[in-house]
């Protein structure tokens, strides 16, 4: 990804892509001082934009990364780089990172919180098979407690068992891998949240440990708006033998249907794609 035309929008400015640099004593490099927003523009658009740029801020926060930027000039710097790229469809990436300065340990702050946007193009995340369920193994990681780590920050840290978790599970045909939490409750995929369909009703894992996604709630509101029942609540890895239909969500995901997790297999439902359809419809609208 760093050998290509066009600019990553840095520290306010403009630079040619192949020179948007960090050093390698950067403190995010070292102890993950990092965090991000993956964010999608449908005709020119970014969908929820603000809500992700709320979000930056909120992860910043979590680590104790105090934003230089407000929201209203984040939005400006995301559209004026979807801008440049020239695309109308495009994945938009926003990093919040600690860079490199006076300190050079665990404490740094007397280093610059540094941020970079970058724009690429991106087609489905899982790729052309989309809509024909995909197949996910169980992650042997589990999702941490928010005693343990800041859960609800979409930091770089937390994807540290998520990156060796989709290996595992790539390694093993698989699209990506299902994590349950620390109580052995149903939680998320790796990049991507996680509902499931059973008698006409959606049973989706409460986001008390995990990221509350920006696509979950859409969806969640998209269900209630059809007069559809969402349970958001503690599940069981075994009640997968009793769900009909799962997907997931993300902005990169979108609504992804779900054919198999580990040994319980899933149909693609109607109400599997309803849902795909009326978010596709939602997102270009
Ligand atoms: N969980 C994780 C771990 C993710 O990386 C993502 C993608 N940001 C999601 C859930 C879905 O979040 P969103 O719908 O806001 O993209």
């Amino acid at each position: 990804y760093d050998d290509r035309d066009g600019v990553i929008w840095m520290d306010g400015e403009f630079v040619p892509w192949r020179d948007a640099k960090v050093h390698v004593l950067t403190h995010a490099m070292h102890y993950a001082s990092s965090v991000f927003e993956g964010e999608r523009a449908y005709n020119g658009k970014i969908f929820k934009s603000r809500e992700h740029s709320e979000r930056l801020i909120k992860s910043a926060e979590a680590l104790d990364m105090p934003m230089p930027y407000t929201v209203d000039q984040i939005e400006a710097a995301k559209a004026e780089t979807l801008e440049k790229s020239g695309l109308k469809d495009a994945y938009v990436r926003a990093l919040v990172w600690r860079g490199s300065g006076e300190d050079m340990g665990v404490a740094s702050a007397r280093n610059p919180v540094r941020m970079a946007i970058a724009v690429w193009p991106w087609g489905a995340y899982y790729g052309d098979a989309k809509m024909q369920g995909a197949k996910l193994d169980i992650a042997e990681w589990k999702r941490p407690s928010p005693e343990t780590i800041p859960v609800h920050a979409k930091a770089a840290g937390l994807y540290m068992i998520c990156t060796i978790s989709k290996h595992k599970a790539e390694a093993k045909g698989c699209s990506d891998a299902l994590f349950m939490d620390y109580r052995g409750y149903v939680a998320e995929a790796t990049g991507a949240n996680v509902f499931f369909v059973k008698d006409g009703e959606v049973h989706t894992p409460l986001a008390d440990c995990f990221l509350n996604g920006i696509t979950r709630q859409t969806v969640i509101q998209m269900l209630k708006d059809k007069g559809i029942t969402v349970h958001e609540r503690h599940i069981l890895p075994e009640e997968m033998a009793e769900f009909e239909q799962c997907w997931l969500t993300g902005t990169a995901a979108e609504v992804t249907p779900v054919g198999q997790i580990g040994e319980y297999t899933f149909e693609v439902g109607d109400l599997t794609r309803e849902i795909a359809n009326d978010y596709e419809q939602l997102v270009r609208s």
